[in-house]
């Protein structure tokens, strides 16, 4: 096997990224070995596109708008940190992705319906939808050891 580098949600990592100023770790003995490996590359998407932390939570509209409840937009900061994602994706050579599901920025599967609601539809968020497109596979926490056969 190579050594593949792989950029992963920081939250997942036990960094206190998330909107609500928290995080979510994900416990899998692949993840301590690539990180015991070196192969980790910790990224927020949403610090790095400018958001503060905390921040309000934000959803993807229909019209593919980034709002928060109180409407503001946020699509730029959104955009912003995707692309940065991106560069370090491509400046790194990174191939693979670990990605917290449902989020509007790293979901990969589903996000949330963009009502505010705790309501979840098949879609992704704006960085997922930005590595995938230039053939970054991105993976959830949930699909570790599916990631794993891939590398
Ligand atoms: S943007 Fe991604 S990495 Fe940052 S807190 Fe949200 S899910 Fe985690």
């Amino acid at each position: 096997m190579n050594t593949p580098k792989i950029l992963v949600s920081a939250c997942l990592l036990g960094c206190p990224v998330r909107y609500d100023g928290q995080s979510k770790p994900v416990i899998h003995p692949l993840l301590q070995r690539w990180q015991a490996n070196g192969w980790i590359i910790p990224f927020c998407p949403e610090q790095a596109g400018g958001l503060p932390t905390p921040r309000p939570p934000a959803e993807i509209q229909a019209d593919g708008r980034v709002m928060t409840a109180e409407g503001r937009d946020v699509t730029a900061p959104f955009v912003k940190g995707a692309e940065q994602a991106l560069a370090v994706c491509q400046q790194q050579k990174i191939k693979y992705a670990l990605l917290k599901e449902s989020s509007p920025s790293c979901g990969s599967t589903n996000i949330y319906d963009g009502h505010f609601r705790g309501k979840k539809i098949a879609g992704e968020g704006v960085t997922t939808h930005l590595l995938k497109t230039h053939h970054v596979q991105v993976f959830s926490e949930t699909q570790i050891d599916e990631m794993f056969n891939s590398l």
